[in-house]
C-alpha cells in the first residue's frame, strides 16, 4: 500500500513545482507534519523558459534553498536580445539565471524532504467540498483532513476540479504555451543571454543551459496554433524576424493551454492557492516561477492564522494583489507591445540611439517583490 493509513497531516501541499516545494519546506520547518503530493513521477519535464528572475533567486535564498539552487549549476544570463521584424536591440539584465526545470524541481523536492516534509510522487490529489483531500495512487485511495491545504498544482492541475468556488476564469484570446529542450543552439540565438523573437503569431525565446543544451519556449497566438500548429506558428515568428526555414528548432514542441487566467478566489476555509494555481499572466518577462516562490515564501503566518481558526481569505488575496498586481500590469503592457511587432520594431530601432538601456532593463526584469 502506497498511502500510509496512520498518517495524520497538519499540512498537505498539492504539486511539487517550485511554489509547492518552497511551501512544503517552510511548513515542515515550522513544525508541521507536512505531505507534499505530486501527480507525476520525478524527474518530470515542464514547459518553461527556465529563466529565474532576481526576485525569485533572492526569495529562494531567504527560504533556505540557496544550496539546492547552486547544486543544479544555474547559468548566469546577462543580456536580453529582443528581435521584432528585422529590428533588434540588446538590454543588460542583472542576476537572471537559466535552469532546467526537471533538475531544479527534483533538487527542490529533495530539499523539502530534508526540511522534514514527506514527498508522495505518482499520487493525484483532489480537494473536496469540506477541505479534506482525496489521495489516489496506484488504485489505492484515502481521504486526509489536514489543518492547511496548499494548492500549488500549476496551470494544468486538476485538484480543484470539484470546487466551483475556485473556478478558472480563462482569457481565451491569450497565447498558448509551448516548449522544449534542445541539444544545440537554435539558429539566431545569442550564446550569452536570452534571445526573444516577437512576431504577429507570438514570441519565441531561447536561453543556454550550463550543460550545453538550450531551453526554447514560446507563447503563441491561439488562432495561429489552430491553423498552423505550434511548430508552424513558431516558424512564422522566426521567419518574420529574418530566420526563414529555421528547421533546427525542435519538432517535438510540448504545448500547454491559454496562459492568462485567474481563479474566482485564491483562498477559502483551510485552502490556500500559490503559484500558477492562483492565476497567471503570459510569460514574456520570464518570472512566473519567481511569483510562485515569493508567494510560497510568505505562507507560514497565514497557515498559523488558519490553525487558530481565523478566516484569512481576504488577507491572502490582498497580499497577492499587493505583491504581484503592479508587476502583472507591467507584464501585460510589455506583452501587449510584443503583439504589435511593427510598433515594437520601431521602438527597438529608436532605443538603440537613446540611453534607454537602463530604463528598459528595469522594466523587463523583476528584481523585487
Ligand atoms: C511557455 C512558457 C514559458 C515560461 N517561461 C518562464 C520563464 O522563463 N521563467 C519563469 O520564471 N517562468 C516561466 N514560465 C512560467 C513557469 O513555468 C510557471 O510560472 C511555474 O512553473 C509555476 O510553478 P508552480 O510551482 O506554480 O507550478 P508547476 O511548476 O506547474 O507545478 C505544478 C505541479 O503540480 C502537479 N499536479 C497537478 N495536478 C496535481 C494533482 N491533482 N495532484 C498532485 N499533483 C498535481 C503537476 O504535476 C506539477 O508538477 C513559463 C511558462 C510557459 C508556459
Amino acid at each position: 500500500m502506497i498511502l500510509d493509513p496512520a498518517s495524520d497531516w497538519d499540512a498537505v501541499v498539492i504539486g511539487a513545482g517550485p511554489a509547492g516545494s518552497v511551501a512544503a519546506s517552510l511548513l515542515a520547518r515550522s513544525g508541521r507534519r507536512t505531505l507534499l503530493v505530486e501527480r507525476a513521477t520525478f524527474p518530470r519535464t515542464k514547459v518553461c523558459g527556465g529563466c529565474l528572475a532576481p526576485a525569485g533567486v533572492e526569495a529562494l535564498g531567504n527560504a533556505g534553498f540557496a544550496a539546492a539552487l547552486d547544486s543544479i549549476e544555474p547559468r548566469a544570463l546577462d543580456t536580453l536580445h529582443l528581435h521584432a521584424r528585422l529590428a533588434s536591440a540588446s538590454y543588460p539584465i542583472d542576476r537572471y539565471l537559466s535552469i532546467e526545470r526537471g533538475r531544479m524541481d527534483q533538487a527542490f523536492v529533495d530539499h523539502a524532504v530534508e526540511s522534514g516534509a514527506r514527498h508522495l510522487g505518482g499520487c493525484r490529489a483532489r480537494v473536496r467540498a469540506d477541505d479534506s483531500v482525496l489521495l489516489e495512487s496506484e488504485g489505492d485511495a484515502r481521504v486526509v483532513h489536514p489543518g492547511v491545504v496548499v494548492v500549488a498544482d500549476g496551470l494544468a492541475g486538476n485538484s480543484l476540479a470539484d470546487r466551483e468556488d475556485f473556478a478558472w476564469r480563462i482569457d481565451e484570446s491569450s497565447p498558448m504555451g509551448a516548449g522544449a529542450i534542445v541539444d544545440r543552439a537554435p539558429r539566431g540565438s545569442h550564446p550569452e543571454g536570452i534571445t526573444m523573437r516577437c512576431g504577429r503569431d507570438g514570441y519565441v525565446g531561447s536561453s543556454p543551459l550550463s550543460d550545453g543544451r538550450w531551453v526554447v519556449a514560446a507563447a503563441l497566438d491561439p488562432r495561429s496554433v489552430r491553423s498552423l500548429g505550434a511548430r508552424g506558428a513558431v516558424g512564422s515568428v522566426l521567419a518574420e524576424t529574418g530566420l526563414p526555414d529555421a528547421d533546427d528548432h525542435p519538432t517535438a514542441w510540448k504545448a500547454v493551454g491559454h496562459l492568462t487566467r485567474r481563479r474566482a478566489r485564491r483562498c477559502a476555509g483551510r485552502v490556500l492557492l500559490v503559484g500558477d494555481a492562483a492565476g497567471y499572466v503570459e510569460p514574456l518577462t520570464g518570472e512566473g516561477m519567481s511569483w510562485g516562490i515569493c508567494r510560497a515564501a510568505g505562507i507560514v503566518p497565514f497557515a498559523d492564522r488558519i490553525d487558530r481558526g481565523e478566516d484569512v481569505s481576504g488577507d491572502w488575496s490582498r497580499s497577492a494583489d499587493r505583491m504581484l498586481g503592479p508587476r502583472r500590469l507591467v507584464c501585460r503592457g510589455i506583452c501587449g507591445m510584443a503583439r504589435r511587432p511593427r510598433l515594437l520594431a520601431a521602438t527597438l530601432r529608436v532605443s538603440r540611439h537613446l540611453p534607454l538601456a537602463g530604463w528598459a532593463s528595469r522594466r523587463l526584469c523583476w528584481s523585487g517583490a
